[in-house]
């Protein structure tokens, strides 16, 4: 795994098994399988993608910018956990926004699933 320079001096050790299914890259207890994890660059927890119920976009999303469990998760826009209940993820990167910080910003969570503007450009542009 290639190391990533800046950010945080306490970079998290990555936990080579899974928090879910307790199974490890080889194995993923729930489906048998051989599987590479996904880590939270913030506190190390590792899960797998099915695990996680990722969608085949988070996937690819999520190994391009430094993934945040649940726990973790900060809004990408302001970078804070503050007022987690109107953090709202996006459905194809698993990133964090506040409904507050969103440009414009939403006054209610949006039913069904929701792509942040990041993943509008990725995976759903219109030419
Ligand atoms: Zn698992
Ligand atoms: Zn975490
Ligand atoms: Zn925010
Ligand atoms: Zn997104």
């Amino acid at each position: 795994m290639e190391k990533k320079a800046g950010g945080k001096s306490s970079a998290a050790q990555p936990s080579p098994y899974c928090d879910f299914c307790l199974g490890d890259a080889r194995e993923n207890k729930k489906t048998g399988g051989s599987e590479e994890l996904v880590s939270c660059s913030d506190c190390g927890r590792s899960g797998h993608p099915t695990c996680l119920q990722f969608t085949a976009n988070m996937i690819v999303s999520v190994r391009k910018y430094r993934w945040q469990c649940i726990e973790c998760k900060c809004c990408s826009i302001c970078g804070t956990s503050d007022n987690d209940d109107q953090l709202l993820f996006c459905d194809d990167c698993d990133r964090g926004y506040h409904m507050y910080c969103l440009s414009p910003p939403l006054a209610s969570p949006p039913e069904g699933s929701w792509s942040c503007r990041l993943c509008i450009a990725e995976f759903h542009h219109r030419d």
